[in-house]
């Protein structure tokens, strides 16, 4: 029996397929299939519940956004706060500008101050269509070139924000002081030609950016496969105690591994088409996720294929 596949949800998923790649979070996330977030992933204590997401306190000072992008797609994508005593960190500007007014409310609520910092991951729309609301708050903005670069809003002109951001260096980690706490921003690719991750210590915690994602299957739209894996791998070394990923519930080092096991998982499906001679389509059709992961979401009928497909050009069969 197949019922159980993403499959059988294709008739809701193929609205998204039609959409512009990369921001193909951003429409038609129907509630046809709404299973969305369950109480039973949630890691640590829910400070904030809203139909959007919750947020959780992964420890003093430190927290993270898990959205349910199934259910409202005010956020979208995962995002955080960390806070020091010199100033709060907002990791992501999120799906929409009312998303980001929310979760700099939040950090007023939590941290007990606005937002001084604000790091977008990556240029994919659902990590940066609330960048609008961002001049408003008066904070800092770091992004690297090319994300300043590729981030479009709907009439496809660069984001003026963006503009104005602090360019992050490409080839070393920049570090945000807070006082009594440190950050780090490290360069990495993979999901995009340019992604950064945002890694503090004690307790470990490496918000990835879409490098990750937790029980949703991956948009390798933009994605350079083998980089990605590189990157992942690299990111399991620091042994965090936990991976924020763009999408889906927090992740710790086993959902990390299993997460590794499916982009192998991917590659080997790649590289077993391009040896029978099946187009990346052919392919797609034919890929069932690994048995420890088949209820895992998937957001368009089209990512399977646009999986394998990355793998079979980067691999020289497009
Ligand atoms: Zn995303």
């Amino acid at each position: 029996m197949q019922d159980a596949s993403p499959w059988s949800r294709r008739g809701f998923l193929r609205q998204s397929a039609s959409c512009a790649a990369h921001v193909g979070l951003m429409s038609a996330l129907a509630p046809v299939w709404a299973k969305g977030l369950r109480a039973s992933q949630e890691q640590y204590p829910v400070v904030s519940r809203e139909p959007w997401g919750r947020i959780e306190r992964i420890a003093e000072g430190i927290w993270a956004l898990v959205s349910d992008p199934m259910q409202d797609r005010t956020t979208l994508c995962n995002g955080g706060i960390i806070a020091g005593r010199s100033g709060v960190v907002l990791i992501e500007a999120f799906g929409s500008e009312a998303g980001f007014e929310w979760m700099a409310s939040e950090a007023r609520r939590l941290a007990g101050r606005s937002p001084t910092h604000v790091v977008v991951t990556h240029y994919h729309g659902d990590h940066t269509a609330g960048l609008g609301a961002v001049a408003d708050l008066g904070a800092e903005v770091l992004a690297t070139p090319v994300t300043r670069d590729l981030t479009r809003g709907n009439n496809q002109v660069p984001n003026p924000i963006l503009n104005l951001a602090t360019p992050l260096d490409t080839i070393r980690p920049t570090e945000i002081d807070l006082g009594d706490r440190s950050l780090i921003i490290v360069p990495r690719r993979g999901h995009t030609d340019s992604d950064v991750t945002i890694e503090v210590t004690d307790p470990t915690v490496v918000f990835c950016g879409d490098l990750v994602w937790n029980e949703m299957f991956p948009n390798y739209v933009d994605a350079t496969p083998s980089r990605l894996t590189q990157a992942v791998t690299l990111m399991r070394a620091s042994a965090a105690q936990t991976y924020v990923p763009g999408h889906g519930p927090l992740a710790d080092i086993v959902a990390l591994d299993r997460y590794l096991d499916l982009l192998r998982h991917v590659e080997s499906a790649a590289r077993d088409a391009i040896e029978r001679g099946f187009t990346s389509e052919e392919a797609g059709e034919e890929y069932r996720l690994p048995p420890a992961m088949r209820d895992w979401t998937l957001f368009s009928d089209v990512y399977f294929a646009r999986a394998i497909g990355a793998w079979m050009k980067e691999l020289g069969r497009p």
